[in-house]
């Protein structure tokens, strides 16, 4: 595999080199039926184990019991963001956000468009680049729902505690962090992420959703919106993403053959250590706009001293196999992805990468 580079990219990202091997193995003959696994129905016995499987690993990945559903949707994860007020929020009845740039952003102009919204609290007036803490998220005590985003993916911002909500519901865009390290799945009642930073492949979101919740959605909504169709049809109503959730399933496993999400916390604390130590021990060239507090442990954005210098190296890291270090371009800057399947070696060559740059610069 010596033309494999890599890949910083942020999403589609990189995926285990054991997982593409596995789906390569079994592509043209899945489970001896004669046809790839995309060419199976979906009612079929070996499509149904598949999805399964995968449901009963979110599960266990995420030490949740029998009173949480796991539903695979397809649209984005964007798509619910108009889902979730559709769902959720009636007359009277407040959604509230915390808007951390963004992704945050996107979802409370749906909020707004479709229902009534109220901001519990924002880093916008100092240009998104902290989470606010705690004590300074604020909504009321009958809000339908606190919606989050844990991870900025574009300004590298990051929670790096869970709201504790009483008994209002905490909802959670989760995309680009999920399963990345230890949290308490259980404080949240919904959370969902595209599959294609952490979990596999574009194609599929996940959505995780406690029983309860499924009690507050509203009547007369359409059938592939509401979220009890596909609760009550196990994500099974129409044509599920098959391709797609067969490789999170395989992710998932993967997952967990590492040791799970403690074990796979411990490698990504590694490799965000490895760049955020380059950056302050180098503060003097690399500019890291990011609170200490609120760093993201997937997503490293930093500026060098001049655009040109940024534009060269992403060229150069181009070159020398480190693939989608720039930034986004609503930001510029560089990005270093650090998904669960990039390795422990990637963040250490990109890290001397790095180094070499900035003496030669
Ligand atoms: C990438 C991303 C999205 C968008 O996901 P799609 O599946 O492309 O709709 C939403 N939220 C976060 C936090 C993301 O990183």
């Amino acid at each position: 595999m010596s033309n494999r580079v890599f890949n910083f990219n942020p999403g589609p990202s990189t995926l285990p080199l054991e997982v593409l091997k596995k789906v390569q193995a079994e592509l043209l003959d899945f489970q001896n039926t004669g046809m790839s696994v995309m060419e199976i129905s979906h009612r079929s016995p070996e499509y149904d184990k598949v999805h399964n499987d995968a449901i009963a690993l979110v599960k266990e990945l995420m030490g949740l019991d029998d009173s949480y559903k796991v539903l695979f949707v397809g649209g984005g994860a964007s798509t619910q963001f108009a889902y979730i007020p559709m769902n959720f929020l009636s007359k009277g009845k407040v959604g509230a956000y915390v808007d951390t740039g963004t992704w945050s952003t996107k979802a409370i102009k749906e909020a707004d468009n479709l229902g009534q919204f109220q901001l519990a609290g924002s880093s916008k007036d100092k240009g998104y680049t902290f989470i606010p803490k705690a004590d300074e998220i604020d909504y009321p005590e009958d809000a339908a729902y606190l919606h989050i985003t844990t991870n900025n993916t574009i300004k590298g911002t990051q929670y790096h505690f869970v709201p504790d909500t009483g008994k209002v519901p905490l909802i959670a865009d989760m995309s680009s962090d999920i399963l990345s390290h230890q949290i308490d799945f259980s404080k949240f009642s919904m959370l969902y992420a595209g599959a294609q930073k952490n979990l596999g492949p574009s194609g599929v979101t996940l959505i995780v959703m406690k029983d309860k919740m499924l009690d507050k959605v509203n009547d007369g909504i359409p059938t592939m919106v509401d979220y009890r169709t596909h609760a009550t049809k196990n994500s099974l109503f129409n044509t599920p993403p098959t391709l797609p959730i067969y490789i999170v399933k395989l992710v998932l496993e993967w997952i967990k053959e590492q040791g799970g999400p403690a074990a796979v916390e411990d490698t990504n604390r590694k490799k965000k250590d490895l760049l955020y130590n380059l950056l302050d021990e180098n503060s003097d060239y690399f500019r890291a706009p990011v609170r200490e507090d609120s760093r993201s442990w997937m997503n490293v954005v930093f500026r060098l001293p001049s655009e040109e210098l940024e534009k060269k190296l992403v060229t150069e890291g181009k070159a020398a196999g480190f693939i989608g270090l720039k930034g986004h371009r609503s930001v510029g800057g560089i990005r270093v992805s650090l998904y669960n399947a990039m390795t422990l070696e990637g963040a250490e060559k990109v890290t001397g990468f790095l180094k070499d740059f900035k003496n030669n610069n």
